[in-house]
């Protein structure tokens, strides 16, 4: 391939989402299914190594490295929102229906889940997925 061709290519390879951006789309929904609106979306000030998950204008948090699998960078994602959204909103999110409880970020069987410690812990909902 010469510079041309190179170039053009380079111009018109369609921009494919990160794995960052589908994991933030994910959440995205959980986020929507309670009511919650305001924007969300991902930041990534500088030389690019961290990125923040950014909730009406505001981000916290240590930031997310955008290396491990799609479970990892989910889960990543899933408390990057709820931290950024709780300390933006004062409100705990999102809490489990029937306990009344905060959820946790965990893992089962392969998926990225909601865990509520209510009834010695039980499993709320895949992340994504809240009722
Ligand atoms: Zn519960």
């Amino acid at each position: 391939m010469d510079d041309l061709s190179d170039r053009i290519y380079t111009a018109f390879e369609p921009r494919m989402p990160s794995a960052l951006e589908q994991a933030l789309e994910v959440v995205e929904r959980d986020v929507r299914a309670r009511g919650i609106t305001g924007a969300l979306r991902l930041i990534t000030p500088g030389d690019g190594a961290l990125t923040w998950v950014e909730f009406q204008g505001g981000y916290h948090g240590a930031g997310i490295i955008a290396d491990g699998d799609i479970n990892d960078l989910l889960a990543d994602v899933a408390e990057a929102v709820q931290e950024t959204i709780m300390e933006l909103t004062w409100k705990v999110w999102p809490v489990c229906a029937t306990h009344d409880r905060g959820l946790h970020v965990g893992c089962e069987q392969g998926l990225t889940v909601w865990r509520c410690t209510g009834d010695g812990t039980h499993t709320a909902a895949p992340v994504g997925e809240l009722p």
